[in-house]
């Protein structure tokens, strides 16, 4: 049988700057609103094997990152770091493994109907600078490209999250053991997802 489509699972990560930033709170109170479930949670200090690996999962990664990089300076009439993409990606790969190994992160799973898109669309766009207002990204930081590259570091967007259900899948893979992981029922999924709202009227 298909897998009904409320069990859709999502990978979220607090990045070090909002564990520093005390933005825990606020940034799963956006997610655990919506109604998704968080079914798994652990902080931990990554290595920086384990951070290229995550990027990396996604054999296109580098490629697309890299020409999506090339397109945006060349969008503002600006001239690019390189016009290899691989080369950008790899200093945007070695700025991101010290940030992301810098202190603590929260990572988690968080399981509902549209999960992964849910989760995007409440994180907002990937550099804060043009992140919609509302979004968390749009209304935490005021970083941008233009700043992150010009003193070589990752820009601090205070979250990842999975961009596809396919990279959800590898990513959760990634973090978590299978134990790790736990399949329970939230009494408010009654009247989210069931069709028979009968026995709410006494
Ligand atoms: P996300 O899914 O919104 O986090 O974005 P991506 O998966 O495309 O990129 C992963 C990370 O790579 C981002 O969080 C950024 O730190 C970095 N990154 C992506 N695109 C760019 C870019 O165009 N320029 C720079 N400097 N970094 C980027
Ligand atoms: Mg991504």
């Amino acid at each position: 049988m298909e897998t009904h489509l409320k069990k859709e699972r999502t990978l979220i990560i607090i990045k070090p700057d909002g564990i520093q930033r005390t933005l825990i709170g606020e940034i799963i109170k956006r997610y655990e609103r919506t109604g998704l479930k968080l079914v798994a949670v652990k902080t931990v200090v990554s290595s920086e094997d384990h951070i290229e690996k995550h990027y990396t999962l996604d054999p296109n990664w580098r490629r697309v990152t890299g020409e999506k990089t090339i397109a945006s300076y060349e969008k503002k009439g600006l001239k690019p770091p390189s016009e290899d993409p691989l080369e950008i990606t790899a200093v945007i790969l070695e700025n991101l493994k010290k940030y992301m190994t810098s202190g603590p992160i929260i990572v988690m799973i968080w399981e509902g109907a549209h999960a992964v898109k849910i989760v995007r669309k409440i994180t907002g766009g990937t550099e804060p600078l043009t992140s919609d207002v509302g979004t968390i990204r749009g209304d935490f930081v005021l970083d941008s490209y233009q700043i992150s590259d010009n003193d070589k570091r990752a820009v601090r967007n205070l979250i990842h999250a999975s961009g596809s259900v396919e990279e959800a899948e590898m990513e959760i893979n990634h973090w978590f053991k299978k134990d790790e992981i736990i399949d329970y029922r939230l009494v408010q999924e009654q009247i989210i997802y069931d069709v028979n709202l009968d026995g709410i009227l006494e």
